[in-house]
């Protein structure tokens, strides 16, 4: 298949005191080269979970059954070791809070230099030189800096550091973790233009996970949305928030547009706890649409449109709801 990455059925827990987290449930998806997902939904749904499992950067107290077949290979299972080889090349993430720090006794250069000949050694030294220095202009950072030292630049230009390192490696796929929570509006801007540029140009597939449903309508093709550890709704940005198909995705776009207007709607009540969820679609008990079937048997994904899929009893199957079940619940 063309796919870069086909997710299927994965899910991810954590064992706890009071029984297990069940972060992500379920969840399929799939992801070609050069194409940008957002993932939206809100904290504590699973969406930071997903983004690490995929590409195998969990704690190891998290235990994992499915599929994460990338570039053919299944990285469920895969050795920790060989999972370290994927990072870098071919794997990149960008976090709200980088992974890595940058060690203070080092010059910039010479982390670019180290980065780049670790995972691309047939670089020579002049366009090593030449990645890294196009990469920290593309994050704003003056080829004048490239020797300094890291305590040199702001912690906002520390990060931006970072990105530039995780950039300059061209990886076939990129996770960006609430990447602009942390930073100013222009570099929010740099991330979205350089992120563009390295999909046109190095065909790098991306995820966004993110609260700005603005961002993810302007950068990406395609959206999904999660909530309590499963995705609710997918497709393509234009099909999801024009008709958004999910009682919860159309909450989410409502609490977003109103802000715009300054009146604020919040979505009542409070996503679900994971280790006990509402039985059935997890949504009910804040769906203001719930019917009789919807506590009583989980949603099934069903296509509403074409590549755009929705799980909710709304749209049926009309086959799998038994008669009388579809009236409110209120
Ligand atoms: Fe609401 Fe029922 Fe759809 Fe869940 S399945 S979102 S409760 S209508
Ligand atoms: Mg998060």
């Amino acid at each position: 298949s063309t796919e870069l990455l086909a997710v299927r059925d994965l899910r991810i827990w954590y064992g706890t005191d009071r029984g297990p987290v069940r972060a992500v449930d379920r969840v399929s998806l799939d992801l070609a080269p050069g194409q940008a997902l957002g993932l939206v939904g809100e904290s504590g749904c699973g969406k930071s979970t997903l983004g690490r499992g995929l590409l195998g950067m969990l704690p190891p107290a998290a235990a994992t059954d499915g599929e994460i077949r990338f570039q053919g290979r299944n990285l469920i299972g895969m050795s920790p070791a060989r999972l370290r080889s994927l990072h870098g090349p071919a794997h990149g993430m960008i976090f709200q809070e980088p992974l890595t720090r940058l060690d203070p006794l080092m010059r910039v250069s010479e982390h670019f230099e180290e980065t780049l000949h670790t995972h691309q050694p047939d670089l020579t030294r002049d366009e090593a030189r030449h990645r890294a220095l196009s990469a920290l202009r593309g994050m704003g950072i003056p080829p004048t800096r490239y020797r300094s030292y890291p305590h040199e630049f702001s912690g906002g230009m520390r990060q931006r550091i970072m990105i530039a390192l995780t950039l300059v490696l061209r990886p076939a796929f990129v996770v960006a973790d609430e990447p602009t929570t942390a930073l100013d509006v222009l570099v929010e801007a740099q991330i979205v233009r350089i992120l563009a540029d390295l999909r046109r140009n190095f065909a790098t597939a991306l995820l966004l996970i993110t609260h700005n449903l603005g961002i993810v309508a302007e950068s990406c093709d395609r959206v999904a949305v999660m909530y309590a550890g499963r995705i609710v709704e997918e497709g393509d940005v234009r099909q999801v928030f024009g008709a958004p198909a999910h009682p919860y995705t159309r909450e989410l776009l409502a609490s977003t547009i109103s802000l715009a207007t300054t009146e604020l709607h919040y979505i009542p009540g409070a996503p679900p706890d994971l280790v006990d969820p509402p039985p059935g679609c997890r949504f009910h008990p804040r769906c203001p649409e719930a019917m009789r079937v919807c506590p009583a048997r989980d949603p099934v994904d069903v296509e509403v449109d074409v590549g755009h899929r929705a799980a909710c009893w709304l749209h049926g199957p009309e086959s799998l709801v038994p008669p009388g079940m579809d009236a409110r619940l209120t």
